[in-house]
């Protein structure tokens, strides 16, 4: 039984490799910015659509979220298998997170998981959730507090980065707007007049960088000024900084939360300026199932010959999604090199034909840990044991998922 559904995943996805390849170069070539991305979420969509396939638009009051299901002719009494889609790009590099091959991955263990529940006759339902903003706002927290996922037993979803793993711990993280307001006035004439919103946000700046020597090895602290004047010789009276904290936990998380938020207070204090903080989102830490994680890592192990490759750092909406459901966040490796996410050279990378060939092997190695949940009971149990006992930090978790919320 088991290998018979393994070759059903294969060839489903060896049926639409080159389909999926078509995508794949559409949305590298046409790369959109977080809740932007109309070009990929219509091509998404028309694809599966064209399939057969019944898809919903405008999913959670996100012009660019969908949700593709299917459900087994053996009726829908068996397990609901979910499946995350990602399709946003960065600002400047482009894929530089390989989100057109998370697309396809979605889209890949889709199909296979739907040709396992048709051809062998097990009963279920499966979805695609195309998931928009995961490098902004976090599309998922969104249509997870809309209830888009509500009756899903398992979701799950791939990404490319150096190395492949099946358990990433990734970290919580909190992105702040922090807003100084001063006084203008002519920077020689009559510098002692003005309020140097500038200088507010510059002190901000160094003391969270003095700070980082006190910071534990997994925390986190990166800063930009989105906002600093408008010409030398006017003393600004307005400036913007944006600021992402992380650390591994949540309880850790208010921890820094707080540091942060009292170098904000204390650079308005130094420099007589008043200022405020807006919280903008919070991704918590990603917590993949380990019987999942490790089925996953041991198929990638055999084909490989390398052992897994656990990422320092990094977040993602997908932890959100984990806190509550029996989940796994599958790495893979995007074309061997070692090149960090967030680069160039991992843009071009995330569009050579050996990505391609590492995302769908990655996506055949998630959708039999998928099926093995349908076919295997003994398995399913073991699966939802380890999700009983996995950490959790209730009054923390609870905290960030309203302010997500
Ligand atoms: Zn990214
Ligand atoms: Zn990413």
């Amino acid at each position: 039984m088991l290998v018979s559904v393994d070759d059903v995943v294969s060839s489903a996805i060896d049926a639409a490799s080159h389909e999926l390849r078509k995508l794949s170069l559409t949305i590298h070539d046409n790369p959109e910015l977080a809740l932007k991305e109309v070009h990929a979420c219509k091509v998404l969509t028309d694809y599966l659509s064209s399939k057969g396939f019944s898809v919903e638009h405008n999913v959670a009051g996100l012009d660019t979220a969908f949700v593709a299901s299917y459900q087994s002719p053996a009726g829908s009494d068996g397990l609901h298998i979910g499946f995350c889609s990602e399709y946003d790009a960065l600002p400047g590099v482009g894929h530089a997170c390989g989100h057109n091959l998370i697309a396809i991955c979605g889209v890949a263990m889709f199909l296979a998981i739907s040709s396992v529940l048709e051809k062998c006759q097990i009963p279920g339902t499966v979805k695609l959730f195309g998931t928009p903003a995961e490098e902004a706002i976090g599309g998922k927290i969104t249509m997870q507090k809309a209830g888009v996922f509500d009756g899903s037993d398992l979701l799950m979803m791939l990404h490319p980065t150096p190395g492949y793993s099946g358990s990433w711990h990734s970290q919580c993280c909190l992105s702040m707007e922090v807003e100084y307001f001063g006084k203008a006035s002519h920077a020689a004439m009559a510098p002692w007049d003005g309020i140097n919103a500038g200088t507010a946000a510059n002190v901000a700046m160094m003391t969270m960088n003095a700070m980082r020597e006190q910071l534990k090895p997994d925390w986190r602290t990166h800063g930009i000024v989105t906002t600093g004047g408008k010409a030398a010789n006017v003393i600004p009276d307005y400036a913007k900084i944006e600021y992402t904290v992380r650390t591994s936990w949540a309880e850790e998380l208010a921890v820094l939360e707080q540091r942060a938020l009292n170098v904000f207070a204390a650079a308005a204090l130094a420099t007589g300026c008043t200022y405020k903080v807006t919280k903008e989102f919070a991704y918590l830490d990603n917590q993949d199932n380990p019987v999942l994680g490790k089925m996953y890592e041991d198929i990638m192990h055999d084909r490989l010959g390398v052992p897994p490759a656990r990422a320092q750092g990094g977040s993602t909406d997908f932890g959100n999604l984990s806190q509550s459901f029996i989940s796994l966040h599958g790495n893979f490796d995007l074309v061997g090199t070692g090149v960090p996410n967030h680069t160039v050279e991992f843009t071009e990378g995330a569009r050579t034909e050996k990505a391609h060939e590492n995302a769908l092997f990655a996506a055949k190695t998630s959708a039999r840990v998928a099926a093995r949940c349908l076919v295997d009971g003994e398995f399913w149990e073991r699966v939802k044991g380890a999700h009983k006992e996995r950490k959790s930090a209730p009054s923390a978790r609870e905290f960030y998922e309203k302010l997500s919320a």
